[in-house]
């Protein structure tokens, strides 16, 4: 990884995912057996956590537990230790947390600051991964049971006639600090419905089919702000994966100052000087949440002198 490239949180190529393995399923099944391998439970999209923070289970306990498990995938290689994690949600609460020997069920969003970088990215990949399996059982072209395979990123269709690889979807968004025109030193930020009050972020939205990027952004702010935009430059992306984003960050600058919200996915909007938002902050108010890259837009934007 490139020194300079800050790493956001759920993503930083952590693991190596050793894609090799994937398809060599006796490594996988001897790798399973290895008492240094570790096995994450979840359950339902969340981590099954005990007083130290997520449960990791080594071959022995692991075993009954993959017994109980919808699917059990590859994650990679952390060193030279194989990391796996396994569903449980085909269990009810209470049952997966004993099977686990946990305490309980947490999201690994309400876990930000207590888990390190590589374990939140860990847990949130597997937590992806096994949001898809859960959502692909069947195949979307003959409707045939699809069945897991190649460590688990990949699901076959059962289907004589048909046999179609499903692989997992990523779907991309993008997220935008939208500049005003001139030098004046003020980005435009929204609150979205649903946003409490005088809370503000960064516009965002998904990637539609036959759109790049760029023109997603384009359409997403005159669509939600009645702006034009010119000059979008990429700043950076993040591994979403609650459940399957990709948000894709970019700068933008208005041809006007002149917004018109469309009062459906955004109530309001207005322009902000960094004056503004340092008061803001200063005030003890949050830049966006901090495991998302709209903080990482907004503090990168603050940190500018202008
Ligand atoms: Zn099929």
């Amino acid at each position: 990884m490139d020194a300079a490239e800050r790493v956001l949180a759920y993503g930083g190529g952590w693991l190596d995912r050793a894609g090799a393995l994937r398809t060599d399923p006796a490594r996988l099944d001897a790798l399973l057996d290895d008492l240094a391998t570790v096995v994450l439970p979840l359950w339902r999209d969340r981590c099954l956590v005990d007083g130290d923070g997520p449960v990791r289970l080594t071959a022995d306990r692991a075993s009954l537990v993959r017994s109980a498990a919808a699917e059990t995938v590859f994650l990679g290689l952390d060193g030279d230790v194989a990391v796996f994690a396994v569903d449980l949600s085909g269990l009810g609460e209470a049952a997966a947390v004993e099977m686990a020997g946990a305490a309980r069920a947490v999201d690994v969003r309400a876990l930000v600051g207590r888990l390190d970088p590589a374990g939140a990215a860990t847990q949130a990949y597997a937590r992806g991964l096994l949001h898809w399996h859960r959502q692909q059982r069947h195949c979307g072209t003959c409707g045939a049971v699809a069945v897991a395979g190649g460590g688990g990123h990949v699901r076959t269709c059962s289907g004589a006639e048909c046999g179609r690889l499903l692989f997992p979807r990523i779907e991309p968004a993008i997220i935008v600090l939208v500049e005003a025109p001139g030098s004046a030193g003020r980005c435009l930020l929204a609150r979205h419905a649903g946003a409490a009050e005088d809370s503000y972020s960064t516009l965002a939205g998904f990637v539609e089919v036959g759109e790049s990027l760029e023109d997603a952004v384009r359409r997403e702010m005159a669509e939600e702000a009645g702006i034009t935009v010119t000059d979008v430059t990429y700043q950076g992306s993040q591994a979403w994966p609650f459940p399957a984003g990709l948000m894709v960050g970019f700068r933008a600058t208005a041809t006007s100052d002149e917004v018109r919200v469309d009062g459906v996915e955004l109530l309001q909007a207005r322009w902000f000087t960094r004056e503004e938002l340092r008061e803001r902050v200063a005030a003890g108010r949050r830049l966006g949440r901090v495991d998302s890259i709209d903080h990482r837009l907004l503090t990168d934007w603050l940190a500018e002198a202008r």
